[in-house]
């Protein structure tokens, strides 16, 4: 605790996961004896260094670059980068302990690690966000590579940042090393479906658990939180299989449409545009805004598919959507739920998907860009959709599986906990005391 002070997010992450832990610990005396849990929380490598850069009206600004590189046991360092006012080492603490186990439930061979500045993109010209970026590579280039630690995208980082991050990574180093970022574009060593694979991989995962209680998305009423990257294809795809998203949000309100929202117009509003959610309602005028995003959780759903942040629901928004009738939720975002807030979810019998299994699709698609990077060939849409898929089936099954082995059946928490920690910890016990 003294070791990890004021970092709230890290330590909720923590206690979730060493929570569902005991049994697994009982079980294997062997873990404790060499410290497994101890090395687990503890980063291989941290490192926090200076951003400068200089704005469009030629002010110095400074900002403060982050990447915590938590576990290599199974496979180089992988995991998204940040950009968001919020960030500090506690946040990126929390999201790199979650990549560990999310990674090892791909069943790719994919360590974790994040990182992240606490610059804001919002409000910020094409030629700032360039010379961020730049600066910011300048100082990362050090620690990453194809077989080290490879990063990708994140809140405020996408096609437009990995690609200036890219840039200037092949000027410093002079080599093509088309393995060192995920989610670049697809005329440079991009894969096919990676923008759309955390929304996908998200629907596909929650489908699964509907399929195993006899039900599915057609007709069903679903809330959207946020209107980024997960957001925007986690709705496609619950259009796709015949579901309602009824709302979505941003940082300053949520947008309700009765009529089902109106995806071409979001994208056009956020991807093109960058502007807010609140511009929807201009092309919409019978749809309603309302400011103040936490209000999207008072609509009644069936389905509800947290997408946007951390905490984003806590345990009085847990339980107005089970009282509401709410029957699946989907966390899209890291950590979305707080403790108390999960608490609900379980306890009332709801299907719950839990961040680091639902969301998991984003990083094994990056993963499956790194092996078509170093085959130096690129696979079709439908054969990276269908690995995806394959991939989200599996981590529901292992997870499934893995809940009912440790008497807690239907807990995917548990089961995603156990099924993602016990490769890490057999392979950290493999590789003895590093
Ligand atoms: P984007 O930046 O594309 O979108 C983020 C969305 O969430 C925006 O609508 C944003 O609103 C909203 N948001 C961000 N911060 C806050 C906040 N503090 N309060 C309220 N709303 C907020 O990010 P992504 O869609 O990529 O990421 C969303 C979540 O999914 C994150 O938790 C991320 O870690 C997780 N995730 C993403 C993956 C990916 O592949 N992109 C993979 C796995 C998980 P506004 O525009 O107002 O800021």
């Amino acid at each position: 605790i003294k070791r990890n002070a004021n970092e709230p997010e890290y330590h909720q992450a923590v206690k979730e996961v060493l929570e569902s832990l005991v049994a697994v610990l009982e079980k294997h005396p062997e873990y404790i004896e060499l410290g497994i849990v101890e090395r687990i929380v503890e980063p291989e490598r941290q490192i926090i260094f200076r951003v400068p850069w200089v704005d469009d009206i030629g002010r110095v600004q400074v900002n403060r670059g982050f990447r915590v590189q938590f576990n290599s046991a199974i496979g180089p360092y992988k995991g998204g980068i940040r950009f968001h006012p919020s960030v500090y080492v506690g946040i990126i603490k929390f999201l790199g302990f979650e990549q560990i186990f999310k990674n090892s439930l791909t069943g790719l061979p994919i360590g974790g690690a994040k990182g992240g500045s606490d610059f804001d993109p919002k409000g910020k010209s094409d030629a700032e966000v360039m010379r961020f970026c730049q600066s910011f590579m300048t100082e990362l280039y050090r620690y990453i590579g194809q077989d080290i630690d490879v990063p990708a995208g994140d809140i405020g980082v996408g096609g437009r940042e990995v690609g200036f991050m890219f840039g200037q990574f092949k000027r410093i180093k002079n080599v093509y090393e088309a393995g060192v970022l995920t989610g670049k574009g697809l005329m440079y060593g991009g894969s096919l479906v990676r923008t759309q694979a955390t929304g996908y991989g998200l629907v596909y995962f929650v489908d699964e658990m509907l399929k195993a209680k006899g039900m599915s998305f057609a007709g069903k009423a679903v809330l959207v939180s946020g209107s980024g990257n997960v957001s925007i294809y986690a709705t496609e795809k619950v259009q796709e299989l015949g579901g309602k998203v009824v709302a979505m949000s941003d940082s300053n309100g949520y947008i309700y449409d009765a009529n089902g929202i109106n995806l071409d117009t979001i994208k056009q509003i956020k991807e093109v545009e960058r502007r807010r959610i609140s511009e929807y309602i201009k092309v919409h005028p019978t749809a309603e805004y309302h400011t103040g995003c936490e209000g999207i959780w008072t609509i009644p759903c069936d389905i509800a598919l947290p997408c946007a942040t951390q905490n984003e629901i806590n345990e009085n928004d847990a339980k107005t959507l089970v009282q509401n009738g709410c029957k699946a939720v989907g966390e899209g975002a890291n950590m979305p739920t707080t403790l108390e807030g999960t608490k609900v979810f379980l306890d009332s019998g709801i299907l719950f998907g839990p961040a680091k299994a639902a969301n998991a699709g984003g990083v094994a698609t990056s993963a499956l860009e790194m092996s078509q990077n170093s085959m130096r060939l690129s696979w079709t849409f439908e054969e990276v959709d269908a690995k995806l898929k394959t991939i989200m089936v599996n981590i529901y099954k292992n997870a499934s599986i893995a809940a009912e082995e440790y008497g807690q059946k239907d807990n995917l928490v548990v089961g995603a906990n156990i099924a993602g920690f016990v490769k890490v910890a057999e392979a950290m016990k493999a590789q003895g005391l590093v």
